[in-house]
């Protein structure tokens, strides 16, 4: 059975403690999806030097953030790895190294704790290589299609626009600034006529862009999602909103 793929905004540490729109979405999506046999995320949070793969049996939970209360820290995700999985994506895509280091990280379990509460299904994580251009990520991620024909769930997880300079810290429901809601209008735009040329280009939207996309991390697992949109496939809007005026929780899948 071939697995949908999926853009999922993450949005704060804080939503993993939370009960809102947002999580009773995923909690829902996760009963709503066929059961895939493994879950692959590429998360916001991991950029390395090269590719990497989790590869790992038992990927430790990372508490990757700061400032947060205890009860966040205390928060585990204990599923297991998939050491043949990683194995595979290996040979699918040669220059993507197996790393025994890293684990789940936020990006990770803060969203699988709502999609997969029982955390009985392994994941994965793909890292986001700093060297490459926003071409060789779509290009990279076209790899791992096949992926999906096997039951993999594939998750990009970050953020359309990010940027921490201009969060309303004090308000997660702050109006959204006007730059944001014309670059998250050109993007729907964008994914509802599956314009990929312009999504690998975003910097050609403008100010806007460099107002939404300061720094590339929370947008780049976007661009591995729509690598897997094949022609007859239409975008899906899961959610949408913004958190502290600057942070679009618009998530998607395909
Ligand atoms: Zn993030």
């Amino acid at each position: 059975m071939k697995m949908p793929a999926l853009f999922i905004a993450h949005g704060s540490p804080l939503n993993a403690l939370a009960n809102n729109d947002y999580t009773q979405m995923l909690k829902i999506l996760g009963q709503q999806l066929p059961t895939p046999h493994a879950i692959l995320v590429i998360s916001a949070h991991w950029q390395t030097m090269g590719t990497q793969v989790t590869g790992m049996p038992r990927p430790r939970t990372i508490h990757d953030f700061g400032g947060f209360p205890a009860e966040l820290y205390a928060q585990q995700y204990p599923a297991e790895g998939s050491p043949d999985l990683a194995v595979q994506i290996q040979q699918l895509i040669p220059q993507v190294k197996i790393d025994q280091g890293w684990g789940l990280d936020h990006g990770s379990w803060t969203v699988l704790k709502f999609l997969y509460p029982a955390a009985n299904i392994p994941v994965l994580q793909l890292s986001l290589d700093t060297h490459l251009s926003t071409q060789e990520h779509y290009q990279l991620a076209q790899k791992l299609q096949i992926l999906r024909q096997q039951g993999v769930l594939i998750i990009g997880s970050g953020n359309l626009i990010h940027n921490l300079s201009l969060l309303q810290w004090r308000n997660i429901n702050a109006e959204p600034y006007a730059w944001a809601v014309n670059f998250e209008q050109q993007v729907r735009q964008y994914l509802d006529k599956r314009s990929h040329e312009e999504l690998i280009n975003y910097l050609q939207m403008g100010e806007v862009a460099r107002l939404a996309v300061p720094t590339d991390e929370h947008y780049l697992p976007l661009l591995y999602i729509i690598a897997l949109q094949q022609v007859e496939e239409k975008v899906e809007y899961l959610y949408s909103g913004f958190e502290y005026a600057a942070l679009s929780m618009l998530s998607f899948k395909v």
